[in-house]
């Protein structure tokens, strides 16, 4: 396993958000944890990547128990994040914020943007464009775009749908879809959008309420009756 997580509790102050949760990713899977609004499904990534501290829990890595190492360092073991609604440097062009992320490998400069233009073509077009003036399927695009010009190895994306319209989600999660197969890149996806979400990643774990009670195969849950209807509309 890439990343296994085991009993994660997080609270905030003494209102418990995540409620022991456990999961796990292996190398060159792109995983989906959906949920609904509340769920604790940021504060589950924002625990995995070191910015929210744990009540209990363990968080194994790569075989090494990065439990109590601070985000810097977990981001330099390779796990990226992309928040929800990621900002970028709004006042700079696309392509200095792109800059911005191979900060310290200059050298890998010109490999990493022929790698991202061929992924978001859009980012070449609109390279001097001030980052806000990007619409927001751009400046989501942007933003895994960030993440990915630091070679991760695990990618942890936060509701990348959230205020897309549906075109532009599609557009995103192909991306997300191409970079698992076509890159190799392991991803854990978090989700409100459950259709979307099961349909590029191959299982996925179901959390309500900071507890984890349905996983299996994507197969398995777009089938399954409680996740058809209270997640499909079905
Ligand atoms: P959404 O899709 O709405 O972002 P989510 O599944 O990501 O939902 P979280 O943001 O992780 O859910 O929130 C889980 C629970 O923790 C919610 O009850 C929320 O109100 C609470 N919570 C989140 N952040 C804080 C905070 N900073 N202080 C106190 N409670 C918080």
């Amino acid at each position: 396993m890439l990343l296994s997580v085991s009993d994660l509790r997080v609270a905030y102050g003494d209102i418990e958000a995540v409620h022991g949760i456990s999961f796990e990713v292996a190398q060159g899977e792109l995983v989906s944890i959906i949920g609904a609004n509340g769920a604790g499904k940021t504060t589950t990534l924002r625990a995995l990547m070191g910015l929210q501290p744990l009540r209990s829990g363990k968080i194994i890595f790569e075989g090494r128990d990065i439990t109590s190492l601070p985000a810097h360092k977990r981001s330099a073991l390779g796990i990226k994040i992309v928040p929800e609604r990621a900002r970028c440097f709004p006042q700079l062009s696309v392509y200095e914020n792109l800059k911005m992320g191979v900060y310290g490998m200059q050298s890998k400069l010109a490999g990493k943007l022929a790698m991202i233009y061929e992924l978001f073509p859009i980012l070449k077009e609109r390279g001097t464009q001030l980052a806000n003036t990007l619409s927001g399927g751009e400046q989501q695009q942007l933003a895994i775009a960030r993440a990915l010009v630091s070679d991760p190895k695990l990618l942890l994306v936060d509701e990348v749908s959230m205020g897309l319209m549906p075109k532009l989600t599609e557009q995103v999660f192909e991306v997300l879809r191409s970079l698992n197969r076509d890159k190799n890149i392991t991803i854990l996806l978090v989700e409100q959008n459950a259709l979307a979400s099961l349909r590029i990643s191959g299982r996925g774990y179901v959390l309500e309420t900071g507890q984890i009670n349905i996983s299996g195969s994507s197969a398995e849950l777009l089938a399954d009756r409680r996740v058809r209807e209270a997640y499909l509309g079905a």
